[in-house]
């Protein structure tokens, strides 16, 4: 998944996100990606985030929402990302070794947070001209 959350020059948010799906998918599967909620969620009066990795598991959690919740809670977008993602690996029976997620999120300050299950998941973010490429902080060290 390529996931986007732009915020304008009027603090109006908005996401986007684009997928090729899982490789050998199967036929007639929907991932994540286009059930708004799962891969993708934006809430303007909030904030929005973004998943990315096995859609199964990000639907199972409804994984954008839930990060959008917690951001509307007080977390932090860092904070908000974690939490979704212990959501997902501390389920009884949870395979999570053997998959990725990733979930990257904006809160209505621009403030930016990214979390995944392993390492290797980045974000760009592009703010005051600038480009800053992070490396996303991960569960499993
Ligand atoms: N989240 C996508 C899916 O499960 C896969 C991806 O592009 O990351 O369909």
């Amino acid at each position: 998944t390529i996931g986007m959350l732009a915020m304008d020059k009027n603090g109006d948010i908005s996401g986007a996100c684009t997928t090729s799906g899982l490789a050998y998918k199967m036929g007639g599967r929907v991932g994540d990606s286009p059930i708004i909620g799962s891969g993708l969620f934006v809430d303007n009066q909030v904030g929005a985030c973004v998943a990315t990795g096995l859609g199964e598991e990000v639907v199972k959690t409804v994984g954008s929402f839930l990060v959008v919740e917690l951001l509307r809670q007080g977390k932090s977008p860092q904070q908000a990302c974690e939490e979704a993602i212990l959501r997902i690996v501390n389920k009884p029976n949870s395979n999570y070794k053997n998959f990725q997620v990733g979930y990257i999120a904006m809160n209505k300050k621009g403030e930016t947070g990214s979390y995944a299950i392993h390492q290797w998941f980045s974000m760009t973010k592009f703010q005051d001209e600038k480009n800053e490429q992070i490396q996303s902080d991960y569960f499993l060290k």
